[in-house]
Order: C-alpha cells, then structure tokens, then sequence
C-alpha cells in the first residue's frame, strides 16, 4: 500500500494520502490548495492493518470537525486501495451522518 506525505503550497498542512504512485497530488484537506509529495522517490509500503488504522484516524478528524462530506469522500477513494469491512462500515456511518444533516453536511 503506497501511502505518501503531502505539504500544501498555499497553507502549508502535511497530510498523508494513500495515493497510487502515478496519480497526480490530492488537493489540500484544510483549504484546497494545491499539494506537492514530501517524500520522492521510495514509497514506503505498510500493511492493510497499518492502512485501516491511518484512514480511521483521518476519518475521524474528518467526522470531529464536522467536515461528514469530505470524510465520504476519503473513504470512498480510500476503499479503493483498502478492501476492508471496517472501511465500508465507517462509510455507513458517515451516509447516515449525511443523511440526518441534510445539505448542511
Ligand atoms: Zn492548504
């Protein structure tokens, strides 16, 4: 699972993303600004436990802050590259959230 770090140019927020080694750089999670990959060359591989815990804590952030479409989103990219149960139980999670807040979310 290649997982890299990500600087925002605009606000300077790090974030990790796991991101295949081709895609271009996600937009900034805090203001949309445009990324650049903090660590070139070797992608550091970690497990799909390592994984889940990662987008877990991200999503979590997400869901603290309110931000129930962006976390949708997180997991819906990130169950591309995770397959597991967890993963699509938090997406039911946050649907409902979704639902229950209506366009606010
Ligand atoms: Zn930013």
């Amino acid at each position: 699972m290649p997982l890299y770090e990500f600087c925002c140019r605009k606000c300077g927020y790090i974030f990790e993303e796991i991101t295949p080694i081709d895609s271009s750089p996600p937009f900034c999670p805090e203001c949309s600004g445009e990324t650049y990959r903090l660590i070139s060359a070797v992608s550091f591989k970690i497990d799909n436990k390592e994984a889940v815990r990662r987008i877990e804590k991200r999503f979590e952030s997400y869901i603290k802050d309110g931000k129930y479409r962006d976390a949708a989103r997180f997991l819906d990219k990130a169950s591309e590259f995770v397959k597991d149960d967890k993963i699509k139980r938090l997406r039911e999670k946050v649907e409902k959230k979704l639902s229950k807040h209506g366009k606010r979310a």
